[in-house]
């Protein structure tokens, strides 16, 4: 007699790849999950096709980041109907606006700051997974998806939150053991996009992202001069390239500069194998690029 395994109990999507693993983490052998942004997937152009959406038909929960991220979400509210589900995983978590309170370093002139602060107007800065807590957060949210669909599994998915989250503890004292070494007058975290506005918060860094929230938007003559003028005043340390976004602009700032080149960071969990890879190779990149 053939003995099969359990068949799994929840059919998910993934649009996010770092909510991929998320779900992997909690959801074990009891969730059947399709990603559909794949491990090179760039969340912040990515849209599922109309073929992809096809091949989930059936499926009950799709769970995708949220705070605007993803721009097709109208549409796909559109295609996916009861009882199929819709989960922005981040959306009742905590938010740093974009814009200026992802660059809290203090603007030079104040008619500068205005216009500025107005060109984001009161946009949501979707790169909530920089802040651990904010993913610990969202292992609960998940959690409490899957146990909601699946009630007969739901002490499954509790103990496997309950793991995951000690890990995510267990990760932070790491980082912040890390994060000691670097001298508080040195945390300045010069990158190519604005993604890492969450970790400034939690670790009391300054922020120069030198594009926008979307990868694409670069600084103006005006704009890159104060910038210079600012990294210059501050004695930052390092600019941080993207594994996935790497301007011709910052190898001319660092030449304009003379400021290093630290190791890529990973932005929004492209090529990724987890979420604590992400952390760790992150951190320690930071770490050598800044500690004196
Ligand atoms: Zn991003």
């Amino acid at each position: 007699m053939i003995v099969f395994p359990a068949a799994a109990q929840v059919k998910t999507v993934t649009l996010h790849p770092l909510i991929n693993d998320l779900v992997k983490k909690i959801g074990g052998e009891k969730v059947d999950n399709i990603d559909l942004i794949g491990e090179t997937g760039d969340p912040h152009h990515f849209e599922p096709s109309a073929e992809q959406l096809r091949q989930t038909t059936g499926r009950q929960l799709y769970f995708l980041s949220g705070k605007g991220l993803e721009s097709y979400l109208p549409s796909l509210r559109n295609i996916i109907k009861e009882p199929a589900r819709i989960i922005e995983v981040g959306e009742t978590l905590p938010t740093i606006e974009g814009g200026c309170a992802t660059c809290d370093h203090e603007h030079e002139g104040h008619d500068d700051h205005a216009a500025h602060e107005e060109e984001h107007d009161d946009l949501a800065d979707p790169h909530w997974w920089h802040s651990i807590e904010n993913f610990r957060r969202a292992a609960r949210v998940i959690e409490k998806e899957l146990a909601t669909t699946d009630a007969a599994n739901a002490a499954f998915y509790k103990k496997s939150a309950d793991e995951y989250v000690g890990k995510l503890e267990e990760l932070e004292r790491w980082v912040r053991r890390e994060i000691a070494t670097i001298p508080k007058n040195r945390r300045h975290l010069a990158t190519a996009h604005d993604a890492f506005a969450y970790f400034c918060k939690d670790y009391g860094f300054t922020a120069y992202p030198v594009q926008g929230i979307n990868r694409e938007q670069l600084p103006d003559a005006k704009k890159l001069g104060s910038l210079i003028a600012e990294l210059k005043k501050n004695q930052v340390a390092a600019i941080f390239p993207e594994k996935e976004s790497n301007p011709k602009i910052l190898t001319s700032l660092t030449k304009e500069t003379g400021i290093k080149l630290g190791a890529a960071l990973s932005a929004d969990g492209t090529n990724s194998a987890s979420y604590e890879e992400m952390v760790r190779n992150n951190v320690s990149a930071i770490v050598t690029g800044l500690k004196p």
